[in-house]
């Protein structure tokens, strides 16, 4: 369909859509305010401000001056801030609802959190001040590093990596570096078939040939395959714990020892880590390498891709080998960032930089706020609530969805279910298309791939039990349409501004530029 766009930026529609549903002048629904892209409005010459005629000067470009108009929408202010505005409301959002986003831990941002990030003090720090200027800031990143280390039971711990991924290039790197110190050529990671994609991903960035460790029947690392796969080659395993089923490996410490019994390290993926904090230190568990999601755990805001916070706490076998910089506290109580320069006397077996600055200020500052605020004891009762609270959904919902490893019993702060008993051809996609229709961000879906159509809910403590009912209620009486097939599930979802679109070919195929529209296209 060719969309001619009038200088109000109003898309004139017809008065049904391609669904013969019936359509306002406008295509907005309600307080739903149907947006166009930006170019589409562009209004021309229309502008937010107003410059003075530019002084005509010789150029200094030496002919590299641009010949065509920038082409940028012309917009005055209240357009562009109602255009944004209006698609912000399009989203979804944490401060909306319940996001169940499992493995995400959607936790809410609270709110004193950004208060304390926001004193100017912390804002407008920058990273190239002087150091005696910025001993504050330097004492929350080594503070929040304390918490991280009492809280895990390690022994050392990189601040500086930037989401989780990050934090496991940065662990196997620091692995990488303890094995060429002592001149070991391994080359084998091993991962189980559950994990999340980064964990391979991260494995073959780092230089290693990754292979699968095979999974039991409850869902769990298979601790005999482990071992007879064990051997000279294997520089590391990488586990998730709590894993990505949503249960608790109770092996850990035989896999462990195993695994340093044959000269590898344990690198443990720490996403879950919201489901044990203060009941489980990793460090007991034998792991030598785990990042902390700042953004899952400690509450500080997912950003798309953007400000995540994935520390990383070592164990002493792999301490000296970490990043710089690092904050470090001296005696006379002052802090510095142990930095290139210092690295030769401090920290000689570093294995180098991994980000231009220290890290994420504003999520360290927001992280330890949310630490402080609930002291050890408070953190505790995060970890039993949210297992508390995904163990209501699991028992809630096991009898309308299949729940593959319910019978083995509690699971940490995730459930999971599959698509066992769908009918008609509708699947996991549907359901949640239709969960986005009764209001709710739909749960992570097909993840882990051990579980057909699996949908992994994880509700986190913040919810209350009113809110978690509303979402049982409303995935019930999907699952059941699911279960008797019903097919009007595919064209979930009916309410939303977009309809069921094709996901696929807009991976494969993205649009990502707009050209104008031909003017002889424009007048057909
Ligand atoms: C979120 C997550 C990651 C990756 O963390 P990012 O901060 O998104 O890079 C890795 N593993 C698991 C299990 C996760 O849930």
């Amino acid at each position: 369909m060719r969309v001619t766009v009038n200088p109000s930026g109003w898309r004139p529609s017809a008065p049904s859509n391609e669904q013969g549903e019936a359509q306002t002048t406008t295509g907005n629904r309600a307080l739903m305010l149907e947006e166009p892209l930006i170019f589409e409005i562009d209004g021309g010459e229309t502008t937010g401000v107003d410059f003075a005629d530019m002084p005509q000067r010789a150029t200094k470009l030496g002919g590299l001056e641009r010949s065509r108009p920038i082409a940028l929408p012309g917009l005055s202010e209240p357009e562009a801030v109602r255009h944004y505005t209006r698609l912000s409301r399009q989203n979804y959002a944490i401060d909306l609802g319940l996001f169940p986003l499992g493995s995400c831990t959607m936790k809410h941002n609270p709110r004193l959190n950004e208060k304390v990030a926001r004193l100017p003090g912390f804002a407008d720090v920058h990273p190239l001040q002087p150091q005696e200027t910025v001993q504050g800031a330097l004492q929350v990143i080594n503070e929040l590093a304390f918490w991280l280390l009492n809280l895990t039971g390690m022994h050392g711990v990189a601040m500086s990596p930037k989401a989780g991924a990050h934090g496991e290039l940065c662990g196997l790197l620091c692995i990488r570096a303890a094995l060429e110190a002592r001149g070991d050529k391994r080359e084998v990671v091993l991962v189980p078939e559950s994990a999340h994609g980064t964990n391979p991903a991260t494995a073959a960035f780092a230089g290693y040939r990754v292979e699968n460790i095979p999974a039991n029947a409850a869902g769990r690392v298979d601790l005999e395959a482990l071992k007879a796969r064990l051997g000279p080659d294997v520089a590391a395993v990488m586990i998730t714990n709590p894993n990505t089923c949503g249960l608790f490996e109770p092996d850990m410490k035989a896999i462990s020892d195993a695994v340093h019994a044959a000269g590898g390290f344990v690198y443990c993926d720490g996403a879950n880590f919201n489901a044990i904090v203060g009941k489980v230190r990793p460090g007991d568990l034998g792991i030598d390498a785990m990042h902390i999601n700042l953004h899952k755990t400690f509450s500080t805001p997912h950003g798309g891709g953007g400000p995540g916070s994935g520390p990383v706490v070592l164990s002493e076998a792999l301490a000296p080998y970490g990043p710089i910089p690092y904050a470090a506290k001296y005696r006379d109580g002052s802090f510095k960032m142990v930095e290139e320069e210092h690295a030769g006397e401090e920290h000689p077996d570093g294995f180098g930089r991994m980000v231009a600055f220290h890290g994420q200020m504003g999520m360290f500052t927001r992280a330890l706020a949310y630490i402080l605020s609930h002291g050890a004891d408070g953190l505790k009762q995060v970890a039993e609530d949210a297992v508390l609270n995904a163990n209501y959904v699991l028992r809630s919902l096991e009898g309308v969805l299949d729940a593959p490893f319910a019978k083995s019993g509690p699971c940490m702060h995730e459930a999971i279910f599959s698509d066992r008993g769908f009918e008609g051809g509708v699947s996991t996609i549907d359901l949640a298309k239709a969960l986005i229709d009764e209001g709710f961000h739909p749960m992570t879906m097909y993840f882990p791939l051990v579980v057909h159509g699996a949908m992994l809910v994880e509700p986190t403590e913040t919810e209350s039990k009113a809110s978690l009912d509303q979402f049982i209620a409303s995935v019930r009486s999907i699952a059941e349409r699911a279960k008797a097939g019903d097919q009007s599930l595919k064209a979930a979802p009916i309410y939303a501004p977009r309809r069921r679109l094709d996901e696929t070919l807009a991976a494969r195929k993205p649009i990502l530029t707009w050209r104008a529209p031909e003017p002889a296209q424009a007048a057909e």
